[in-house]
C-alpha cells in the first residue's frame, strides 16, 4: 500500500511552492505530497490516484483561483475521496466564503494567509486534522478482529471498549460474513462464546474482560505509585479537564476510568456548542486530544479500574478500587457525571446491549443499515443521535413522553428539515416484541391511551440520566436524585454540616469532606454539558491549591 497523499492546490506558484516545502519538510515521510496549479488539473489527479486504489488524506487549496474555486474544487473533491479533511487557504476578506463553506463543503479549517511561521499557525492545525483522518479512516485491515453476533450484548461491550479507547478493530458479524466462520475454525472456537477476539500477533481472546483487554492492548490498569497529590475519579470532560490543568501546574495526577475516558461527550456523534470548534468536533476527537494533553503534561491515566470505595486516614484520602487495592492521595475530585438508567420494562434485561442501546448510537448505527429504529429523548443527546442514525437507517422513529422536545435549536432545524425523522409526541414504548432479534415495539399515546406495534430493528435510550455516585453515598452529602452538595449547597441556616471538621466554609467545589471536590454533571447545580463539565474541572484545580495551603 503507498502513502496516503497530501494534495495541495494553488494558481499562485510561489504560494503552491511554499505550502509544498512546508507539507514535504513535516509530513514528507510519511504522506506524498502532490502539488497541482488549477483545481481542473487536480481532479484529474484524484481520479488517478483513486483508479489505482491509492487514498488522499487532506486537501490544502487556495480560494481564489480562476475557472474553478477552492470550495468549487472541494465540492468535487470530496466525491473522490469523502475521508479526506479540508483545509482553504483564504484571504482575510474571504473569510465570509470560508464560513459557508463549513456547512456547504464540510470544511474542517480555513487558514488566513500567510501562515508564518508554520510551527505555530500551520502544523499544529494539520497535525490534529491528520491525526483525526488516522483515526476514523479504514485502510486495508492490519488490526484486532472481532467476532461475534448483533445479538449478543458482550460484542457490544468489546465494541464499546475498543471504539471508545479508539482502538481501531474489524467488525466480523458471524451472520454475515464468511471469514468470521473461517477465522473460528481456524481458532477451534465455535459460535456460541462470542465474541472471538484475533490479534495481529496470533493470539485470541474469548470474551474477555475489559481488563484483560486493556491489558492485552497496552492500556495502563494499576497506578505507578502509591500516592499522588490528586485522584481525579472519572474520565469524561470535568476529570479530563482538571487533569490537563494540574498536571501542567506541577501536581502528580491521577485519573481513574472505569471504562474509556470520554465519558458522556465520547459518545457525542459531532458537538457543535464547544468554543473554538466553529464546524463541531466529535466525542471521540475530542477525547483524543484531551487525552494526549493530559498524558503530556504527565497525568497517569488508569483505564478499566472502578473506584468502589473512598476511605479517609487523617488528610490522607484513599481511593479503594475494584480488585480491593487501594491509592492515596492528598485529594480527591469526583468527576463521575451521570449515565442512563435501563428502561423499566418487563423481559428487558435480554434485550440490554442486543438491540437496545443506552447513551450510544455511534457504536452500533452502521449495524442497521436500511432498517427502521426507535429513539427515545427529546434532549441533545438524542437529538445528536437521531440525526447521526439517519445516515443509516431508512427511517427513525422518536418517542417523546411530552408534548414538545428540549433540544437545541440548530438541532431542531436539521431534525425537521430530515425526510427520514418521524417524531411521536406523548408517546411512551410499552413493550419490545422480537425472537432472536428485535422486530417491532408496542407504544403507548398517554393523551388518547391508545397503543400501536411500530417496527424496530433497535431502540436507542436517552431518557433517565442519574449521577453516579451510589459509590460515595455514605460518606458524602447528596441530594436525593444522588447529586453530589458542594460549597454553600452545604451551608444551611448559616451552619456547616455537622460533620465538617474544620474552622472554614467549604470552597466552592468541595464536599461535605474537606480535600474532596465533585465536578461536572455529578455536582448538584451544574448546568449539564461539555462547556460546564470542563469549566468545573478547571475551576476545582485552582481550589485544589487553596485546600494545600490549609493542610
Ligand atoms: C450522546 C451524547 C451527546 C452529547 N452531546 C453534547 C453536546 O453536543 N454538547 C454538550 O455540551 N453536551 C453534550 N452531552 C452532555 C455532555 O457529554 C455531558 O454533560 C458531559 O460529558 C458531562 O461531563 P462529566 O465529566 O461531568 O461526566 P461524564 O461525561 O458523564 O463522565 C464521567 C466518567 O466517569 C466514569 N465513572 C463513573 N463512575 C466511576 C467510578 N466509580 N470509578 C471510575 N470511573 C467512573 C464514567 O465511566 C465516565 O467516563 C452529550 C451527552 C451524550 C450522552
Amino acid at each position: 500500500m503507498s502513502k496516503a497523499a497530501i494534495v495541495a492546490v494553488d494558481d499562485d506558484t510561489a504560494v503552491l511552492n511554499a505550502v509544498e516545502r512546508d507539507l514535504r519538510q513535516k509530513y514528507g515521510r510519511q504522506y506524498r505530497i502532490i502539488k497541482s496549479d488549477s483545481g481542473g488539473q487536480a481532479l484529474g489527479v484524484l481520479s488517478q490516484l483513486k483508479l489505482r486504489g491509492e487514498t488522499v488524506a487532506l486537501f490544502v487549496v487556495d480560494q481564489r483561483m480562476p475557472q474553478m474555486t477552492g470550495i468549487q474544487f472541494l465540492e468535487e473533491a470530496r466525491l473522490i475521496f469523502p475521508e479526506a479533511r479540508k483545509v482553504l487557504l483564504t484571504a482575510y476578506s474571504d473569510t465570509e466564503a470560508a464560513i459557508q463553506a463549513i456547512n456547504k463543503v464540510s470544511l474542517d479549517y480555513y487558514l488566513t494567509k500567510p501562515w508564518e511561521p508554520p510551527q505555530e499557525h500551520f502544523y499544529p492545525v494539520l497535525d490534529g486534522l491528520l491525526d483525526d483522518w488516522t483515526a476514523n479512516t479504514r485502510l486495508p485491515f492490519e488490526g484486532i478482529r472481532v467476532v461475534g453476533t448483533l445479538w449478543s450484548s458482550a460484542c457490544h461491550e468489546v465494541k464499546d471498549f475498543l471504539a471508545r479507547n479508539s482502538i481501531p478493530y474489524q467488525w466480523l458479524d458471524i451472520e454475515l460474513n464468511e471469514e468470521a466462520s473461517r477465522l473460528l475454525k481456524s481458532a477451534c472456537a465455535d459460535a456460541v462464546k462470542v465474541p472471538v477476539l484475533f490479534f495481529p500477533d496470533g493470539s485470541t481472546l474469548v470474551v474477555p474482560t475489559h481488563q484483560q483487554l486493556a491489558e492485552k492492548v497496552g492500556l495502563r490498569t494499576r497506578p505507578e505509585r502509591p500516592f499522588y497529590d490528586v485522584i481525579i475519579i472519572g474520565g469524561g470532560p470535568a476529570g479530563l479537564s482538571a487533569s490537563v490543568i494540574a498536571s501542567a501546574d506541577g501536581l502528580k495526577v491521577l485519573l481513574i476510568e472505569r471504562q474509556a475516558p470520554g465519558g458522556q461527550a465520547g459518545n457525542s456523534p459531532k458537538i457543535e456548542n464547544f468554543l473554538g470548534f466553529p464546524n463541531g468536533i466529535t466525542g471521540s476527537d475530542l477525547t483524543r486530544r484531551a487525552v494526549a494533553q493530559a498524558r503530556r503534561f504527565g497525568t497517569e491515566i488508569l483505564t478499566t479500574q472502578e473506584v468502589k470505595n473512598i476511605r479517609l486516614e487523617g488528610n490522607t484520602r484513599v481511593a479503594v478500587l475494584s480488585e480491593e487495592s487501594e491509592v492515596s492521595a492528598k485529594m480527591v475530585l469526583i468527576a463521575t457525571g451521570s449515565w442512563f438508567r435501563t428502561l423499566d420494562l418487563p423481559g428487558i434485561e435480554r434485550w440490554n446491549g442486543a438491540g437496545v442501546y443506552y447513551g450510544a448510537a455511534h457504536t452500533e448505527a452502521s449495524n442497521y443499515q436500511d432498517q427502521e429504529v426507535l429513539v427515545i429523548g427529546a434532549g441533545n443527546s438524542a437529538a445528536q443521535s437521531i440525526l447521526f442514525l439517519s445516515r443509516y437507517v431508512r427511517k427513525v422513529t422518536v418517542l417523546i413522553r411530552g408534548s414538545a422536545s428540549t433540544w437545541s435549536r440548530y438541532l431542531d432545524v436539521d431534525i425537521q428539515d430530515n425526510a427520514k425523522v418521524n417524531i411521536l409526541y406523548n408517546t411512551e414504548l410499552i413493550e419490545i416484541l422480537g425472537d432472536e432479534q428485535i422486530r417491532e415495539v408496542r407504544v403507548k399515546n398517554g393523551q388518547t391511551g391508545e397503543t400501536e406495534i411500530l417496527p424496530a430493528a433497535a431502540v436507542f435510550v436517552f431518557i433517565g440520566q442519574k449521577p453516579q455516585s451510589e459509590f460515595v453515598a455514605d460518606l458524602l452529602q447528596r441530594t436525593e436524585s444522588g447529586h453530589i452538595l458542594t460549597g454553600l449547597d452545604l451551608v444551611r441556616d448559616g451552619k456547616r454540616p455537622a460533620s465538617w471538621p474544620a474552622s472554614r466554609d467549604p470552597m466552592l467545589l468541595e464536599t461535605s469532606v474537606p480535600g474532596i471536590f465533585a465536578a461536572g454533571d455529578v455536582r448538584n447545580g451544574t448546568k449539564h454539558g461539555v462547556a460546564a463539565a470542563t469549566g468545573d474541572g478547571n475551576a476545582a484545580v485552582s481550589l485544589f491549591w487553596q485546600y494545600l495551603a490549609t493542610i
